[in-house]
């Protein structure tokens, strides 16, 4: 049905059908199928258009905070004694991560397309925030589901959605968290879908949200190419994203995926350590499986139930992967490691100590694969980490946790 124009004009994955290899694709209900195809149609349709185009950039830059430096981190770099360490700066970005700039497009999208009202999933509250705030700006009516226990624990960002003018919806089936959220926002969506558009968060989900989310994002990389040539005169050799669903890094990595000297690597939570339910990195014990949507890596048991996860940031903690990642690590040309609660929780000190920028839990699992990484690359090389969000909104679980553990 779709085939995508990408910057370099190469890669037309995914397929008419939505599928990545053997990945992605559309498993929803019949009553879905329908609204899907018609909100692939709808967003070719704009993508093509020069002044949907102009408008998204115009907003990007001046409500989102459009183009993120490329800043060169001195004092990293001198304590790691390796490689030359750069920050793609996301968290500067309004609402404070990359989330912004898919909830913008969507939402004009969305727009576009005549629909009224916006509804979204959120855990930690992130993208709940980016999508009230968009639906605000654009005069949209925004319903956010949230599970009961992500709305105790997160307080705060439910208080500035409502201040956004959003109402948001708690959900009480089974755990009370994002799992849940998710299906009670579906089960809206096939009820209310001729007035109501669909914000999912991440590069995941039913064809086409992979695709389009991730090309709401790969100005991420793009800009990155361009400042990186600026700065250095040439390409990186590796750049490092934290991977949930894994929308910051493929963002990230798009524009460089036919870059072969450029190295590709997503960080994914390791949690407490590699045991099942303490952790949610997907390639490490994950099975290929069907879940809300999509065929990719899904961390479960034996008997297919979903397994459950954990990780500090809870922008990681996801038993599936989105599955343009799946594909492209079987390509080898995405490699894949992961960094636990600790590791991350000591690189988010690292930062804030040297370079004096708090970065978000998730980020820090990007930071603390670097941290590593570095020492081991010539002095001359170039690494860039994508800073997705800045650590505002964890600044009091980091303080909770590092004083649990006896660091301070
Ligand atoms: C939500 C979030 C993530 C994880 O989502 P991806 O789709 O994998 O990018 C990472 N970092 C931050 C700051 C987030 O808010």
């Amino acid at each position: 049905m779709t085939t995508v124009q990408t910057a370099a004009g190469r890669h037309a994955l995914p397929d008419g059908t939505g599928h990545f290899g053997p990945y992605g694709g559309m498993f929803v209900p019949e009553t879905l199928v329908t609204p899907l195809q018609e909100l692939g149609a709808a967003y070719e349709e704009a993508w093509n258009d020069p002044a949907f185009r102009g408008d998204l950039d115009a907003r990007l830059r001046t409500y989102a905070g459009r183009p993120t430096e490329l800043y060169f981190a001195e004092r990293l770099t001198r304590s790691l004694g390796g490689a030359r360490i750069y920050l793609k700066r996301e968290d500067l970005l309004h609402t404070g991560a990359h989330k912004i700039n898919n909830a913008l497009g969507q939402a004009l999208l969305a727009r576009r397309m005549g629909k009224t009202r916006v509804i979204a999933e959120t855990g930690a509250g992130q993208h709940g925030i980016a999508t009230a705030s968009v639906c605000a700006n654009l005069g949209l009516e925004c319903v956010i589901y949230m599970g009961a226990v992500d709305m105790e624990r997160q307080a705060l960002n439910v208080y500035r959605m409502r201040l956004c003018g959003a109402e948001v919806r708690g959900v009480n089936a089974g755990q009370r968290t994002l799992k849940e959220a998710i299906n009670e926002a579906m089960r809206d969506w096939v009820t209310n879908v001729r007035s109501t558009h669909y914000v999912l968060g991440s590069a995941l989900g039913a064809h086409p949200y992979p695709m389009m989310v991730r090309n709401f994002h790969k100005v991420i990389g793009e800009e990155t190419r361009r400042q990186i040539m600026e700065a250095e005169g040439r390409l990186p050799d590796e750049l490092a994203a934290c991977v949930g669903g894994g929308s910051n890094a493929i963002g990230f990595f798009f524009d460089f995926l036919d870059d072969p000297e450029v190295r590709l690597v997503g960080v994914e939570a390791g949690g407490r350590g590699i045991t099942p339910g303490e952790h949610a990195a997907r390639f490490e014990g994950g099975k290929l499986g069907v879940l809300q949507g999509c065929k990719t890596f899904i961390l479960q048991n034996p008997e297919g139930q979903i397994e459950l996860t954990h990780s500090v940031s809870a922008g990681l903690d996801y038993a599936a992967i989105g599955p343009e990642h799946a594909y492209y690590r079987d390509q080898d040309r995405i490699h894949f490691a992961y960094a636990t609660d600790s590791d991350a929780l000591e690189a988010f000190r690292a930062c804030a100590r040297l370079e004096g920028i708090i970065p978000a839990l998730e980020s820090s699992h990007a930071l603390a694969y670097v941290m590593k990484r570095a020492p081991e690359m010539r002095p001359d090389s170039l690494l860039v980490v994508n800073l997705s969000g800045r650590g505002d909104k964890d600044v009091q679980e980091a303080s909770r946790l590092i004083e649990a553990g006896g660091r301070e």
